[in-house]
């Protein structure tokens, strides 16, 4: 049997874990994505360019690397084709051998973008901070079974009847409670030829290749999207994404439930930063908060929206990493920390007059206090460092630092977006 590895996020997603996977695809034969959409972005930049995916798993540059969209992602065929095709514009070959579209996987229908845009609307000032990509919307269809199986697209006519069936359900939805317009079925047959025919030729029982693959002796590698804390059981609910982001849910999400996960990397960005609506115990406001997001260049690969941005927070980080079970960590973006005096980190809460170390329960973050604690920082740039003993002592010491808190070893340190940019420390 091969080895199999998870490159997870520990907080609340955009760690670097796309760069991660770029990286550490050299090891690996095969690269799965296990859940969650469009909605998110993982940025890429290699030999072939600079890239922001988001559904397509970031194997897909390495010659030779099988990349796999397993059951548990919301497949947007519309945003999946416009992807491919961009991707594709810039020289990457994507053929059915180097992608598979689990046969297990549901289609993200027309419809779940239009609920998400409509309820964020309904919400007002009480919004979920949504991405809009009908994320939430398709999940809550595909639990009560109304969505429809890539496979089904083998299936024509008896596709077109599901559809019709669930149209009308819809329709219900769309017309009687919100005040939209129904969706017609031309729409979506438009919809199938469009974009649903397309992606046709990459679905197949990626079950199947897995198990193949695995007894072969070849190497798995999982790629989660967001991170811990928007886990849909263990994160910030109800902030959370609507799927599974820690390392357990990657067999059951890939199509490969017979799966042993061998390492689990959590990514965990030298400093916070979250997008979207939620608590966000250790975030900095006003001129501290724009620096820091201007050094990191903290804008939303798939919105632009500004990131909210926050001292490292070393509570949510040793809950992230306990939910999944990291055996090791990579810490991104160090060289953005470069040239400020004092690094803040978040070491404990204050709740109820009380210091604590434990993550709380979502309905008390609010009232948390972050406890600062400050680090010596350093003023040279770091981006050219490839190596530990050659880091700034008190880069060093911030990373010692980190390590003995949250009791995993971190095995690599990124200074630099580029694939090249890392530090692998022994
Ligand atoms: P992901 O979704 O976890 O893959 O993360 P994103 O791609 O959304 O966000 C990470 C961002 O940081 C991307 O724009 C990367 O190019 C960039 N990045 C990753 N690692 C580093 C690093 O070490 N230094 C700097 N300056 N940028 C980095």
């Amino acid at each position: 049997m091969g080895k199999n590895c998870a490159i997870v996020g520990i907080n609340w997603g955009d760690e670097g874990k796309g760069r991660m996977v770029d990286l550490l695809t050299e090891n690996y034969d095969v690269v799965v994505r296990y859940q969650g959409g469009g909605n998110a972005g993982h940025t890429v930049i290699n030999d072939k360019g600079k890239f922001a995916l988001h559904l397509l798993p970031s194997g897909i540059f390495r010659d030779g690397v099988i990349n796999i969209l397993g059951n548990g992602v919301a497949l947007d065929p519309e945003n999946l084709w416009n992807e491919i095709c961009g991707v594709t514009e810039k020289g990457v070959s994507i053929t059915p051998e180097n992608l598979k579209i689990s046969d297990r996987a549901s289609l993200l229908l027309p419809w779940h973008r239009e609920m998400d845009e409509l309820e964020e609307k309904r919400l007002a000032d009480k919004k979920y901070g949504s991405t809009k990509q009908g994320i939430a919307p398709f999940y809550s269809d595909k639990y009560q079974k109304k969505t429809v199986l890539a496979g089904e697209l083998f299936y024509p006519e008896k596709l077109k009847e599901h559809l019709n069936d669930l149209l009308l359900w819809k329709n219900l939805t769309l017309t009687g409670v919100y005040g939209a317009d129904a969706i017609t079925l031309e729409s979506i047959d438009k919809w199938i030829s469009d974009y649903c025919e397309k992606i046709k030729p990459f679905i197949c029982d990626t079950g199947k290749v897995l198990k193949e693959v695995s007894q072969s002796g070849k190497n798995i590698l999982f790629e989660a999207q967001l991170g811990s804390l928007r886990d849909l059981d263990y994160g910030i609910y109800p902030y959370t994404t609507s799927s599974n982001t820690i390392a357990a849910y990657a067999p059951i999400g890939s199509g490969f439930p017979a799966a042993k996960i061998d390492r689990i990397l959590g990514v965990v960005k030298a400093y916070s930063t979250c997008v979207g609506e939620g608590p966000f115990v250790s975030e900095m406001f006003g001129d501290e908060a724009e620096n820091l997001r201007s050094a990191g260049n903290e804008y939303g690969a798939k919105t632009g929206r500004p990131r909210r941005v926050g001292a490292l927070d070393l509570v949510a980080t040793s809950y992230g990493i306990e939910v999944q079970d990291a055996t090791e960590i990579a810490l991104t973006k160090l060289d953005v920390l470069s040239g400020f005096d004092k690094i803040p980190v978040c070491v404990a809460y204050l709740l109820d007059g009380k210091k604590t170390t434990r993550f709380p329960f979502p309905a008390a973050l609010n009232d948390a206090k972050p406890v600062i604690h400050y680090v010596n920082g350093w003023m040279q740039d770091i981006s050219g460092v490839r190596s530990w003993q050659d880091l700034p002592q008190a880069a060093k010491e911030y990373v010692t630092f980190i390590e003995e808190k949250i009791g995993c070893p971190i095995k690599y340190i990124s200074v630099g977006p580029e694939r090249d940019s890392i530090i692998i420390k022994d």
